[in-house]
């Protein structure tokens, strides 16, 4: 395959997979709209895109405790965690009071609606519930043995959501780990933090084998050397998994075939650029749409 002009992620696949015309607004419709002018249509697109579930808010958030607490100890423990805890804690409540109020429609780069506000779906306790349902989070997440572990040992701790790339095959790919850790005595680690009630174990353990993939290559670290954890926050259980060479092999071929698909949408430019038309919408009627924050563009 040629050069590609985009970086292929497992969100994408996954985006494009679900439905091609969502993929189109979450990928180039939206291109530019944080600074597009009011009444042009990558605004709209781009608040739109930027449209969080509550879970979904609730998840981002608990990530970011988990960064900052890691990263607030890596650095020698200046700031103690509960230092942390009140700043993030302020910042949570302050970014969910401006979400639920709609956000701020001037600005919609600073502040991310929620998809439940803007369809009418929310109900009076909304707010509150997300607020209780973060804040337990929260404390199961600074509970969860493995994240006390990573915590006693901060000098192991590699990488903490940090941006990377992997080649799979020609297509590069991007990845962000939750947390890496090397023990030299036993191995690598990657740990992701689950925050859902329910994770379909094919998702997550894609996501396991690129990561793994990205380990090998970024360290030279050997196949047998890493193991991948999925650890929950919701129940303080982990799920550890120990990727084989048969699943790389398997997920070279999904993200060529992913990719091959993505680049067959490209207009011929040589540019990233995809015609809208060329992107189709589900069948009126498919249940997807009834989920989608983009319903309101396609009438749904
Ligand atoms: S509403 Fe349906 S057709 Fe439109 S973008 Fe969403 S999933 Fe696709």
């Amino acid at each position: 395959m040629d050069k590609i002009p985009f970086r292929w992620s497992w969100s994408r696949h996954r985006t494009l997979e679900g439905c091609p015309r969502r993929y189109w607004y979450q990928y180039y419709g939206s291109r530019n709209g944080w600074r597009a002018k009011e009444g042009h249509p990558a605004r709209e697109i781009y608040r739109l895109k930027r449209l969080q579930g509550g879970r979904q808010w609730v998840g981002l958030r608990v990530h970011e405790l988990a960064e900052d607490i890691l990263k607030a100890t890596m650095g020698g423990g200046l700031f103690p965690a509960a230092t942390v805890r009140d700043r993030w804690e302020l910042e949570s409540r302050a970014e969910l009071e401006a979400g639920v109020a709609r956000g701020d429609l001037d600005n919609p780069k600073d502040v991310r609606g929620f998809e439940a506000v803007e369809y009418g779906l929310a109900d009076e306790g909304f707010q509150d519930a997300l607020w209780e349902d973060l804040l337990g989070q929260a404390d199961a997440l600074q509970a969860h043995p493995l994240f006390v572990r990573v915590l006693e040992r901060p000098e192991l701790v590699k990488e903490v959501e940090t941006f990377g790339r992997v080649w799979m095959g020609d297509v590069p790919v991007t990845v962000s780990l939750d947390c890496l850790i090397h023990d030299p005595d036993k191995g690598w680690f990657v740990i992701d933090w689950k925050t859902g009630t329910r994770h379909a174990e094919d998702v997550v353990d894609a996501q396991l084998v690129l990561y793994t993939s990205y380990v090998r290559r970024r360290y030279r670290a050997r196949l047998g050397d890493i193991t991948a954890v999925s650890a929950m926050t919701r129940d303080g259980s982990h799920r550890q998994t120990q990727v084989e060479w048969a699943d790389i092999g398997r997920m070279k071929k999904l993200v060529a075939a992913s990719a091959e698909r993505m680049v067959g949408m490209l207009d011929g430019s040589g540019k990233d650029r995809v015609d809208k038309d060329d992107a189709p919408m589900l069948p009126e009627g498919s249940e997807t749409c009834g989920e989608c924050r983009f319903r309101v563009l396609c009438g749904r």
